[in-house]
Order: C-alpha cells, then structure tokens, then sequence
C-alpha cells in the first residue's frame, strides 16, 4: 500500500460536549476530505473516518462510499497527535 494521507487540515464541525463526542472535518494534501468522529474520554480516539464524495477515493479512485479510509487510523491520529489538532481545532 503506497498510499499515505497527509493532513494539511483540521477543524472542529461538531461537537456533544457532555457525551465527549466530536465530529471534525479533515482535508488531505490530495484533496480529499473526510469527516472525523472522535471520541474524548478516556483518551481520545477516532470513532469513524468517512470520506466526503467530493472527489474519488485517492487508494481505490472509486467515487462512491468505500472502506479505504479505515486502513488509516492509525496513520491519521499519529498525525492528529503529532501537530496537536484536536487542541488546536478546539481552540
Ligand atoms: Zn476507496
């Protein structure tokens, strides 16, 4: 697999404060863009990635729903992580 996301941003698009719930919305250095869902507590971590169908899959060049995207969790909060963009979309 040679595809790597590459997240040039991040900003918050929804959130339930009480539940620690978050939804955020993400573009890519391709031009992708997905929604976020996150989840705050304990820690955070990424409930769903869901491609937006602007434009076609960047791994599978499909342009309706697909599942590629979740092969990147872990790629993608190790990003979120590393440029702080959950405190910095929630700030
Ligand atoms: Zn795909």
């Amino acid at each position: 697999m040679s595809y790597r996301p590459n997240i040039v941003n991040f900003t918050l698009a929804g959130s339930n404060e009480k539940e620690g719930l978050y939804e955020f919305k993400m573009s890519l250095a391709d031009g992708t863009e997905c929604r976020v869902f996150s989840q705050r507590n304990p820690e955070w971590t990424l409930t769903n990635i869901s491609r937006l169908l602007t434009t076609p899959c960047p791994v599978c060049h499909k342009d309706f729903i697909c599942k590629c995207m979740d092969q990147f969790h872990e790629e993608i909060i190790g990003q979120i992580n590393a440029k702080q963009l959950f405190e910095k979309a929630l700030s």
